[in-house]
């Protein structure tokens, strides 16, 4: 499932074919992905031109002129893949998760792919994004200034959940999804399963700057995959990732010293990795 960092590549890689230029056609090949795409989608965006591509949490917006947004959202298979205008006409050059394409009036073409149909396209108005149901009750960027020491000990203060899933409450923090939280906990050396309430402020302030720094470092590994990535038949936003908890139950743990091995937990219906002697 792409993560933040994935979407902030895909984003990055999508900018200079699609920022600034004019949609030449846009081919929809599906009526409904996760929720139904909005009516006559493809009509209304042919034409428009695209003046700025953002993220927001895990969110692509695509701000067109005349005051829209095209929002976008990557589900759990999502994709963006490029192919040359030549490729158009040829429809067995397609997948059969092709399910948008987006073609510029440079005649690149952007496809959007998932074969799960978790993904989402949705319009709407420029002023109407803060209240929008998606992104009404959504916290700060964890990677913005509002996240802070400060604001997360307040956030987690009263809260007798889990911290793990309190980091997973976008209302507290937006974007942070499964992998990132447990290797950040790994880090700060807190276990998963203490209760927010029991977090001190100083932990609270160690835990953000290593948020941070681990998001950074995972955009800029999806930034290197980026420069060699070719221009076209590219697939976008997933690479190679070295992480030091996640996925790694009965490994060794990487602390040098410790001899337990990574632990896999079940916590809120997901999995959870981390050493039971390096965190508590
Ligand atoms: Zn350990």
């Amino acid at each position: 499932m792409p993560e933040l960092p994935e979407v902030e590549t895909v984003k990055r890689g999508i900018i200079p074919l699609l920022e600034g230029r004019r949609l030449f056609q846009v081919i929809q090949r599906r009526d409904k992905l996760r929720i139904p795409l909005p009516e006559n989608f493809a009509a209304r965006l042919r034409g428009r031109k695209v003046e700025q591509i953002t993220r927001r949490a895990k969110y692509l917006l695509f701000y067109l002129d005349q005051g829209e947004i095209l929002i976008c959202h990557l589900g759990m298979s999502g994709k963006m893949t490029l192919k040359a205008a030549a490729d158009r006409d040829q429809p067995d050059k397609f997948e059969k998760h092709d399910h948008i394409i987006f073609e510029t009036d440079r005649h690149d073409l952007i496809i959007f792919n998932d074969a799960r149909r978790f993904g989402l396209m949705t319009l709407c108005g420029q002023d109407e994004l803060d209240q929008h149901p998606l992104f009404c009750k959504m916290g700060p960027e964890p990677l913005g200034n509002e996240f802070n020491g400060q604001y997360l000990y307040e956030k987690i203060i009263n809260r007798r959940s889990p911290i793990k899933t309190i980091l997973l409450d976008q209302r507290v923090v937006a974007g942070l999804g499964n992998i990132y939280v447990c290797e950040a906990l790994f880090q700060a050396g807190i276990s998963p399963e203490r209760k927010a309430c029991q977090i001190s402020q100083s932990e609270a302030d160690k835990m953000v700057p290593i948020i941070r720094l681990i998001l950074e470092d995972a955009i800029k590994a999806g930034g290197s995959s980026l420069k060699d990535y070719a221009r076209v038949d590219g697939e976008l936003g997933y690479f190679q990732h070295s992480f030091k908890v996640y996925g790694r139950a009965g490994e060794n743990c990487v602390n040098s010293g410790c001899p337990h091995k990574i632990e896999r937990i079940i916590q809120s219906n997901r999995s959870t990795f981390h050493c039971p002697a390096c965190q508590d």
